[in-house]
Parts: C-alpha cells; structure tokens; sequence
C-alpha cells in the first residue's frame, strides 16, 4: 500500500533504493535481484538534447500527422525552460521557451474558431498552471491558445495528461499535486470562440505523490501512477466514481519506484498494451490494455546505434504506422544520461517492432 510520508521523507531515489533493498530481501536466492534480467531493445534515433545540463527533459507527446506521417512530430518537456518540438529523426523543429512545463499531452478534434485542431497541455510549474497550445491544419506550429493563465490553485502542480470522452466528445485535462491531489478539468472555448479556458469538474486523490498518468479515451479509464507505490485504474468520465482499484505495486519485482510515465499502445477493439516507466530499475513493465490489465512482460533499452536509456520520466508511444523503422508504431522515452557523445538530456525513439520482438506481442 501507499507508503506513509514524514517530514523528512526520503528523496525518490533513496525510496527507490528501499524498495530494490526490499526486492533482495524478499529474494534473497537470487543472484541480481535488485537488477532482474529482461530482454533488451534499442533505440533508432534520439532527439536534439535540450540545452542545458541537469535533470530538465522530462515527458513527451506524439503528434500523428496524419495527412502526412513522415512530418509526424514529438513534443518534448524541457522543466527547466518549456517545450520542444522534434521532427521523427530527432532534429529540433521549434522550441518554447515558456516556463517550467513538467508533462505534455495532447488529443485531436478540438474546434477552436470554426477550425479543428489538436490541443496540446502541459503541467506549468512557474505558474501552477495549464499551458494550453494547438496544432492547426496546414500551420504546423505550436501556438498558445490559453485564454489567460489558466490557475489550478494548486501549491506544487506536476503530472499531467489528457481525456476525450468518447460519449460527449468533451475534452478534459487532469492534473495532479504532489501532495496527491488530482483535478479534472473540462476545456471549453473562451466566450471570443477562438481562446482555451477550462473548468474543474472532478477532483480526488492519491494517498502518495502521484506524476505519471494516462487516459485510454475509448475504454472510459485512467492509469494514475503513485511514484514510490505503484499504479491505479479509475473510471475517467466526470461523473465516474473516484474508486481506485491497483492495478500493481512497486516491490512484486515489476515495477520498481519511481513509477513514472504510463502510456497505451492502441489496437482495434479496445486491444493493446500499457507501457510503465520502471524508473528504478531502468526498465519498462508491459500490461495488456483492457481490464484487468495482466501483466505480459518488462524490457530495457539498450546501447545500440544511439546510446541505451536510464532513468525514464515521462514516455509515450503511438501503434500509428510512420515511417520505417515505426511500421508498428514508435516509443519516445525520457533518457535520464545522454551519452555517446556526454550531452544534455533528450529523448529516445524507439521502433514498437522492437519491443513486439523481445516480448513475443502479437501484431
Ligand atoms: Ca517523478
Ligand atoms: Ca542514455
Ligand atoms: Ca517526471
Ligand atoms: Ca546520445
């Protein structure tokens, strides 16, 4: 269960480092048990690194173009500066400097003007905030769209993602505390019809520090991640239940704290995987997508053309066909040490066939 927090809690790395000690000791016949074997893939690519040194790239999102899927792009957080925009072979396309924005999400179909667009959010850490972006047809840059500084009242705002319902069509960003408070807030449009406001329309908790979350539109859920415990399922509609139910902890060897990003590889019928950041062990756990979301399997990324990856934060991945080698979709993760050469933080892409391969996943 959730660990109780004092005053002098450990940093999230020590906790990390309690709960590998505990993992020894639960298996203590094993010869690396605080390192468990699982299967390796690598990286094709990487992203420009952000520009400065120290932990500062932190979650991405994937904007499919659909007209034109080679020009798909990946939204990166930088939470010392803002956001970045990378092309599919890593090159740095735009970049905002905006604020300490810690995670990024974005959904499609928003009609803003008379036009469609997609809605990009990020979670903005100078101003406990929503930063609210979009994608407009044929203008492919990020603009801002917010209608002011959209303020939470949150103290230390953090984890963020996205939920369109699919009943309404309405579109909804969460947003969570450290101290564990989530909130749900609905966009709507500002009275001018070409601005983005919000309103809360739900709000719960997590009994620990929560980060990482994400919601599956079609099935009506969220995953909430609760960093040193593990994660949760919730229903994600406005009027849903706050019930959490686990869906796994941190200590049964899968999942080793902090648990950080969550994100869904979609196939038809509702099918398809969660992917967990293992952030402790430099690993990701693999569950399938509809409830209960059995466990399939954990994998690392590994030294390969660009250098492997530690320390996930914040991932996303898309089972949309793109370009080779992303046939089956890509993976963008964090990578908390950018070597070969020594740089500044950036993301790692990652081809899904890859991971369907060390896995044994069907297509
Ligand atoms: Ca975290
Ligand atoms: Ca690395
Ligand atoms: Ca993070
Ligand atoms: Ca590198």
């Amino acid at each position: 269960m959730p660990i109780a927090r004092s005053e002098a809690r450990p940093s999230p790395r020590s906790v990390g480092a309690l709960a590998a000690f505990a993992t020894v000791v639960l298996s203590a016949c094993a010869s690396q048990p605080q390192y468990t074997p699982a299967p390796t893939v690598q990286a094709s690519a990487e992203t420009d690194p952000v520009p400065g040194y120290g932990d500062a790239a932190d979650d991405p999102a994937i904007w499919f173009n659909r007209d034109k899927p080679a020009e798909t792009l990946i939204i990166g957080t930088d939470k010392k500066r803002g956001l970045n925009v990378y092309r599919l072979d890593g090159s740095l396309r735009q970049s905002l400097p905006v604020g300490r924005m810690n995670n990024v999400d974005l959904r499609e179909g928003f009609k803003l003007d008379g036009r469609s667009v997609a809605i990009v959010a990020a979670s903005d850490r100078d101003r406990n905030s929503i930063a609210l972006f979009a994608f407009t047809p044929g203008q492919p840059d990020l603009v801002d769209v917010a209608d002011g500084v959209i303020a939470t009242g949150l103290n230390e705002i953090y984890g963020l993602c996205m939920y369109r319902s699919p009943i309404s069509g309405q579109f909804y960003v969460f947003v969570n505390d450290k101290d564990g408070r989530y909130q749900q807030h609905e966009l709507l449009a500002s009275p001018s019809g070409d601005r983005v406001t919000t309103r809360i329309v739900r709000e719960f908790r997590t009994a620990g520090q929560p980060e990482g979350c994400v919601a599956d539109d079609e099935l009506g859920l969220l995953y909430v991640g609760e960093e040193a415990a593990g994660f949760y399922r919730v229903g994600a509609a406005a009027d849903a239940p706050a019930d959490l139910v686990v869906v796994d902890r941190v200590g049964t060897g899968r999942l080793v704290a902090d648990v950080e990003g969550i994100a869904i590889y979609r196939q038809a019928g509702g099918d398809g995987y969660l992917v967990v950041s293992s952030q402790g062990d430099d690993a990701y756990a693999v569950y399938r997508r509809p409830p209960p979301n059995e466990y399939v399997g954990r994998f690392r990324i590994g030294d390969g053309q660009v250098d492997g990856v530690s320390s996930t934060d914040g991932l996303e991945v898309t089972s949309e066909s793109l370009p080779p080698p992303y046939e089956q979709g890509l993976l963008v993760v964090q990578d908390g040490s950018n070597t070969a050469p020594r740089a500044p933080q950036n993301f790692k892409l990652v081809p899904w066939n890859e991971v369907q391969r060390a896995l044994g996943l069907e297509r």
